[in-house]
């Protein structure tokens, strides 16, 4: 994390040294580095321009990984479009200057108002989660008297060996449509009169490290679109979702964004189909950090505290599936190294950033 790094022993965000932004703006503050972010949708972009397969492609930001408005502006004026899950998310990335053309609508639960409200706004596409979704959604553009873009949602049934809580295309997962189901209800949508198939789409996890899953949920998914265009049923786009893993330890390797696209490229050649992506966690993930202060210690018999400012309800991935992320010192210290649980003051035993980690700390500013 480059972006991040000791000057003069003191933690800095890429020039500015985190205890004058703490001085600032107080704690707890997330703090982002502009060009981590850049850096990262820019890595994508290159790999795309540069295959010729990827000349047309558009880059659809998650915005579940984060939604700040200023990191949303920046994605939309780099030409990135988004992917959202509702109609909270699209007030947001229009807000931030997002080109109605360049939104996905993805979830699994879309009411009857987001549903108009996309329509007003002319998304490029529903991603459909389900049979239901699709008729209702045909019954909706019709009162509006629009025809619906749609993309039916997928699910390869591929392991793709990440968290259970962040693997989403295997056939138990409450997302997407069965594989084997898929045919039949593409029949459907090009028979409503409301609705227009315009592409197929699959997401089947996220921090995969491995490329090899997607391109395993790609073979498969290329499989129906043959069948479908024997049909007459002409897909436009193909939309490979995010999950494109970050590295959260050193000692960690983080998979290049060339090593994930290009085999999918190099399959989708000659296709004439545009491609779609949604990363989430890859553009942003090691783009930030959670400014917090050391309000009390609290050593213990079997366990030693830090009482921090910042609690589960500003970063819940720790309590919610022990989701680890680095914590260090703003200004680190030469001392003994207990290992301390980092906690919040929220009322919950859950409520923790870290546990057991060997920290050297006094009352004043750590890092996450
Ligand atoms: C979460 C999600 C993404 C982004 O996943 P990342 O792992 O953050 O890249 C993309 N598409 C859909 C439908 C998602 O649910």
């Amino acid at each position: 994390m480059s972006h991040f790094s000791l000057n003069k022993g003191v933690l800095h965000a890429e020039t500015v040294s985190l205890p004058a932004i703490a001085e600032q703006f107080g704690t707890p503050a997330y703090v982002y580095s502009r060009s981590a972010l850049e850096g990262a949708l820019q890595e994508f972009l290159d790999v795309l321009n540069a295959h010729p397969a990827g000349a047309d492609a558009l880059v659809c930001y998650a915005v579940k990984a984060n939604s700040n408005l200023a990191i949303l502006n920046l994605f939309a004026r780099m030409g990135a479009g988004f992917d959202i899950v509702s109609g909270g998310e699209l007030q947001r990335v229009l807000a931030a200057g997002a080109d109605p053309q360049k939104i996905v609508f993805s979830g699994v639960g879309k009411t009857a108002a987001e549903m108009k409200q996309a329509l007003d706004a002319g998304i490029f596409c529903f991603n459909i989660e389900s049979a239901p979704e699709l008729e209702r959604l045909n019954e909706i553009a019709g009162q509006c008297g629009k025809k619906a873009p749609v993309s039916l949602r997928v699910n390869p049934n591929v392991d793709p060996k990440t968290h259970p809580y962040i693997s989403t295309g295997l056939k138990e997962a409450k997302f997407g449509v069965a594989y084997d189901d898929a045919l039949a209800l593409y029949r459907r949508a090009a028979a409503l009169p409301n609705i227009a198939v315009a592409g197929i789409d699959c997401h089947i996890g996220s921090q995969l490290l491995d490329p090899a899953p997607f391109v395993e949920a790609l073979d498969r998914v290329l499989v129906l679109i043959e069948q479908l265009t024997a049909e007459g049923i002409q897909i436009h786009h193909l939309d490979l979702g995010g999950g494109l893993g970050i590295k959260y330890k050193d000692d960690q390797v983080q998979p290049t964004v060339v090593s994930y696209l290009t085999p999918l490229l190099d399959k989708l050649a000659g296709r004439g189909l545009k491609v779609v992506l949604e990363p989430g966690r890859r553009l942003v993930g090691n783009a930030g950090l959670l400014l917090t202060r050391v309000e009390f210690l609290k050593p213990g018999e079997g366990k030693n505290f830090a009482i921090i400012d910042a609690a589960m309800n500003d970063l819940m991935r720790p309590a919610l599936y022990e989701a680890w992320h680095d914590i260090l010192p703003v200004v680190p210290r030469v001392g003994s190294t207990p290992a301390y649980d980092v906690v919040g003051p929220v009322c919950e035993s859950g409520d923790f950033l870290g546990l057991a980690r060997p920290l050297c700390l006094a009352p004043g500013i750590c890092w996450l």
